[in-house]
């Protein structure tokens, strides 16, 4: 076995936990973990002192391409990936055309070839049941669905991704229950929205505050019973499903008791929710935050999700948006694009939050890489440093703070809403299956080094 590339001295993370060892890559795969003593031949990248990570695998990413791509694109949205410390990406479905059948899905396959940088896969919605059993056998990992319909706006969630009728969604739980795939739910109750946010409207409030009232309003009524149904339906389907943006305690309860009994559920919490969901927050930065405002009892639920595993996963929705479609929030929120980017910055705040004592490196490293690997079908190839599995591997320094700045981002929008922020960790390099395509500060990999995982 030839060693083509040695990460050496670092302590590295592993599902059986940190270990001192030199990490051993061979033909873009996890060759051994060796003592230092242990001689081989390769390139030798020096970690001592830091931490050798498995890339994140980051399953919710808004690449906006195609459709979009005055937002983002895939190259942009993977350059980010990049330097953020992410070595997989899947796309969703949300785009012009939106992903919802064959068709679409090849297309959109074809152009990660060409660009990405990190290895990919895409999220097709499943609006048409033909469509989602075709789609179930072209190497897809989930498919995701917006129970947000008729929002009257082209975006954030165009028609024919949008699912709402309990029957169509029993009826989709049951064509993807026989695929193996995980069904990515957006939960939001349509009915409830429509008469709370019609209030406030009729009293003339539409500012990034009363928007984030509204969908926090009598403590996130519109999650709440929304995952209710949902978990109902997994447990009646058997389908197994995957809930975006947990941000209310009732929620995670609802979820913890749904897997105490057997239901095949996991769930996700966003980068915005316990970094960026402060009122502080929604009044600083208005459009720019989201604006979903997570009461302070509620991000308390998240911290503790993630502490004890209720939350699964950690995914950034990277949703990023140009200012002048943000700008109009300050007077029109509803009418401002929700979403906010992310993807660059959401692992160095997860081990930063390790510096503070708010979760433990293990945690961070299940919720980013081990656990998505698992329950997305790439347990036999990604999501830790093990021994035959893809060498997707971050150098992450501790000791080396730094500061976001909007002047660092990397997104086409050229805004991050964690401007000034401090951050004690940086990621100083990321390898995609042995290759480098971060370098301490560039994006060196190339467009088109991604693979379909
Ligand atoms: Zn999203």
């Amino acid at each position: 076995m030839a060693v083509d590339l040695r990460i050496s001295g670092g302590t590295v993370v592993t599902p059986a936990g940190s270990v001192q060892a030199d990490v051993l890559v061979s033909d873009g795969k996890i060759a051994g973990l060796v003592d230092s003593a242990v001689p081989t031949g390769g390139r030798v990248v020096d970690a001592a002192g830091k931490l050798v990570l498995p890339g994140m695998i980051d399953v919710h990413v808004h690449t906006r391409e195609p459709g979009f791509t005055h937002k983002e694109d895939i190259l942009t949205t993977s350059r980010q990936a990049a330097a953020g410390g992410v070595t997989t990406i899947f796309g969703m479905p949300n785009l012009n055309p939106p992903t919802t059948t064959m068709q679409s899905l090849e297309e959109v396959f074809g152009l990660y070839e060409n660009s990405c940088i990190v290895d990919w896969n895409h999220n097709p919605a499943a609006t048409l049941p033909d469509q989602a059993a075709l789609m179930a056998k072209a190497g897809i990992r989930a498919f995701k669905v917006y129970m947000v319909v008729d929002t009257g706006r082209t975006y954030p969630h165009p028609a024919g991704t949008g699912m709402h009728d309990h029957g169509d969604l029993l009826r989709m739980m049951d064509t993807i229950a026989g695929t193996g795939k995980r069904f990515i739910i957006h939960p939001h109750d349509q009915a409830l929205m429509d008469y709370i946010e019609g209030r406030y409207l009729e009293r003339g409030e539409n500012t990034p505050a009363a928007y984030a009232q509204a969908y926090a309003e009598r403590e996130g009524v519109i999650w709440d019973t929304a995952i209710d149904v949902v978990l109902r339906l997994a447990e009646a389907s058997g389908c197994p499903i995957h809930l975006a943006h947990m941000q209310t305690r009732r929620s995670i309860d609802a979820v913890r008791r749904a897997k105490a009994r057997g239901v095949d559920v996991t769930c996700e919490v966003n980068h915005w929710g316990p970094f960026l969901s402060k009122w502080e927050h929604v009044e600083r930065l208005g459009p720019y935050a989201l604006s979903y405002w997570v009461p302070d009892d509620a991000r308390a639920a998240i911290w503790e999700g993630m502490r004890d595993g209720t939350i699964d996963v950690c995914a950034s929705d990277h949703a990023p948006h140009t200012r002048e479609e943000k700008e109009i929030g300050w007077t029109q929120m509803w009418s401002s694009h929700t979403g906010t980017p992310g993807i660059q910055y959401f692992y160095p705040l997860l081990l930063d939050a390790v510096t503070k004592g708010e979760l433990t490196l293990e945690r961070v490293v299940e919720m980013v890489a081990t656990a998505p690997a698992r329950h997305f079908g790439l347990g036999s190839t990604k999501g830790a440093l093990l021994p035959g599995l893809d060498a997707d591997i971050v150098i992450a320094d501790t000791g080396k703070p730094w500061t976001i700045t909007n002047d660092g981002v990397l997104s086409k929008v050229g805004w991050t809403p964690y401007d000034g922020q401090r951050c004690e960790v940086s990621i100083d390099r990321t390898f995609v299956r042995g290759v480098e395509v971060y370098d301490e500060g560039q994006v060196v990999g190339r467009p088109g080094h991604g693979k379909k995982a």
